[in-house]
């Protein structure tokens, strides 16, 4: 068996992918303070990508085509720790979202939502429909605006998903293969760069390496999805367009199997498909290169970890670790085949927290692990700011692999830096597919009762009151009614609250009712309504206008401010008004008397509906 239960981890790693939902969440959606966002979003659904709330759906393709990937080849280890389902759920989830945004034969929604308005915004998704209500703009590739990269992946992640679906429900298994052949023929027909026609994407996830590789790795998926020889010829003859790498005569062997960068996945796939030596003489000296060396060069290591580049280190050793995992699977070669798992086992490893810092690079799982990711969702701050309030992280954001170390092992926990600690889409897929091969190789078990359901850290709805100004007569003060929700996020509208007199002073000093007044600033006051004639317990609405929701300093809480007390020309006996014995006025004065704090005596209501605190 395996240094780490394998099992847990992967069941982890799923359930990441439930914490990035957009639009409905699944009814089977087990992240508990989740719950739906950008309903108004044109193509509704899919995966937030990373921290943020843009729908890229390059690397939302390129996930969903690895971890189907995964689900077909390493379904055992799904099996095995129960968790096939689970991968099914997720990925049918993703594989609606692109039927949706496959409009028509040759048009194909590639992102929604603009990187530059999304990043200025450090919020929960659940406030997206309050915040950014009509900004949040699709853009679509065309035959006049190609994209040949990212119709290719679209349709290789469509094609894997028919085939994980094929036996468990053959229609749906046909309708998603419908959708990958015609993008498919989208793509070879009108070729282009994504990224030079959803321009919004080139500042995020510019196509660096072109289309080439999509094509052929596309139509590879096509191949195996149909075994319709004309797919495998277009993939051989697309394969021999490759490009080299640098100078040499050689595919590319530097980098590896990413978002961008399909060519390490079609030497393994085209090598699985055919047995065609020629293909695995392209995987190997790439695998090679990650681990041996190749001509005398090896990529840089820092302790195990084979380290590639600065943003999201860790991903690229782990979607290496899974391909090589089934290269492995695949070669008779006993030298490499030991060598590739070695490789991969020590990459998992290293991120579960076999490691010179001993730490988990995995939220929620192992020792030490990272608590306080680029996320703005798990974060759960009301203050539309990575700092907080609060500086530690309300939710656990069970599963998800941050970006990991630089190129020298150093890695600090810090929200702020997005380079080395966002979590992302993308960053989850080769780790989850490569657990998925651990548990098949090595066993593991996943936890039963799973997850544990999240409990609110405190109120999150309140109003906070401080005594603004007191006389003889009267009482006034400053309300703040607050909503720091995060259990899920949640903006509410029609908000009131409730404030609790005693005027049994007053009364007994021969004033009734209409001796009383009620003066408001910020919102709107009922008049005094009788609660309890015995105790001459009255109260009063005040209603808020607007919403109300965690994203702005300006906007989870509102104040109103009101005064209530005898008229102003009526003379009083001392003693005649009294708020010592209003229910509501405890909490108004001294330690507990102030904006941040809930006063539960003055309870919270949405449209009618108690949300906190208490009535006498
Ligand atoms: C966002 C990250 C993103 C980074 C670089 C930040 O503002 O929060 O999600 O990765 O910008 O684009
Ligand atoms: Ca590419």
């Amino acid at each position: 068996s395996g240094k780490f239960n394998y099992g847990e981890a992967l069941q982890k790693a799923i359930l990441f992918y439930e914490a990035q939902q957009a639009g409905p969440v699944a009814s089977w959606n087990r992240v508990s303070w989740r719950s739906n966002s950008s309903m108004l979003d044109e193509i509704t659904g899919g995966w937030y990508d990373a921290g943020d709330h843009v729908k890229f759906g390059f690397p939302m393709a390129s996930t969903a085509t690895l971890l189907a990937w995964s689900a077909l080849d390493f379904k055992q280890g799904y099996e095995k720790s129960g968790q096939l389902k689970h991968i099914q759920n997720n990925l049918r989830f993703v594989m609606d979202y692109f039927v949706r945004a496959h409009v028509a034969p040759n048009k194909l929604a590639g992102q929604v939502g603009s990187g530059s308005t999304d990043h200025a915004y450090w919020a929960a998704p659940e406030t997206l429909d309050t915040r950014q209500a009509g900004m949040r703009p699709t853009y679509y590739i065309d035959e006049a605006h190609p994209g040949s990269d990212l119709a290719g992946e679209t349709a290789a992640a469509l094609a894997a998903g028919s085939l994980v679906f094929k036996d468990t429900d053959p229609t749906y298994a046909q309708t998603l293969l419908n959708h990958a052949k015609q993008l498919y023929a989208f793509a070879d027909q009108f070729r282009g760069k994504y990224s030079s026609s959803i321009t919004d994407a080139s500042g995020y996830y510019n196509s660096w390496s072109g289309y080439q590789d999509e094509l052929v790795w596309g139509a590879a998926w096509l191949y195996r999805a149909t075994g319709d020889a004309a797919y495998l010829t277009k993939a051989k003859t697309e394969y021999n367009n490759l490009p080299k790498e640098g100078q040499t005569v050689y595919h590319p062997y530097k980098w590896t199997h990413a978002w961008d960068d399909k060519s390490y996945g079609t030497y393994v796939l085209m090598y699985q498909l055919t047995k065609d030596a020629a293909y695995q003489i392209d995987a190997d000296r790439w695998l090679d290169y990650w681990t041996v060396g190749f001509n005398g060069e090896r990529i840089k290591y820092t302790d195990k970890l084979a380290w590639l580049d600065t943003w999201g280190s860790l991903r690229y050793a782990a979607n290496t670790a899974m391909l090589a995992l089934i290269h492995s699977g695949n070669i008779t070669d006993a030298t490499r085949k030991t060598r590739y798992q070695t490789f991969a086992t020590d990459q998992i490893n290293y991120m579960l927290g076999d490691n010179p810092a001993s730490r988990s690079y995995e939220i929620g799982f192992g020792s030490n692990s990272p608590k306080n990711p680029h996320h703005r969702g798990a974060h759960g701050t009301w203050a539309d700011n990575l700092q907080g309030p609060p500086a530690q992280s309300r939710h656990t954001l069970t599963g998800a692999l941050v970006g990991g170390p630089d190129s020298t092992g150093a890695y600090t926990d810090d929200r702020g830096n997005y380079i080395t600690n966002e979590v992302a889409t993308d960053y989850n897929a080769g780790f989850t597919g490569a657990l998925a091969g651990m548990v098949q190789n090595y066993g593991g078990q996943s936890l039963a009762n799973f997850p544990k359901v999240e409990q609110p850290d405190s109120p999150e709805f309140y109003v906070g009151t401080k005594l603004n100004a007191s006389g003889s007569k009267f009482t006034e003060i400053a309300g703040w009614a607050t909503n720091k929700s995060a259990w899920p996020a949640c903006p509410t509208t029609a908000v009131s609250f409730r404030y609790f007199v005693n005027l049994s002073e007053g009364f007994a000093a021969g004033f009734k009712l209409s001796d009383y007044v009620v003066t408001v600033r910020g919102g709107t006051a009922s008049a005094l309504q009788l609660w309890n004639s015995a105790q001459n317990m009255y109260y009063l609405d005040i209603t808020v206008p607007g919403t109300i929701y965690p994203g702005g300093q300006q906007y989870y809480r509102k104040e109103v401010q009101f005064r209530i007390g005898l008229a102003d020309q009526i003379n009083a006996p001392a003693g005649a008004w009294d708020p010592s014995n209003d229910p509501s006025y405890a909490g108004v004065t001294g330690a507990t008397g102030s904006e941040d704090t809930a006063n539960p005596n003055v309870p919270f209501f949405e449209k009618g509906v108690l949300l906190f605190g208490k009535s006498p």
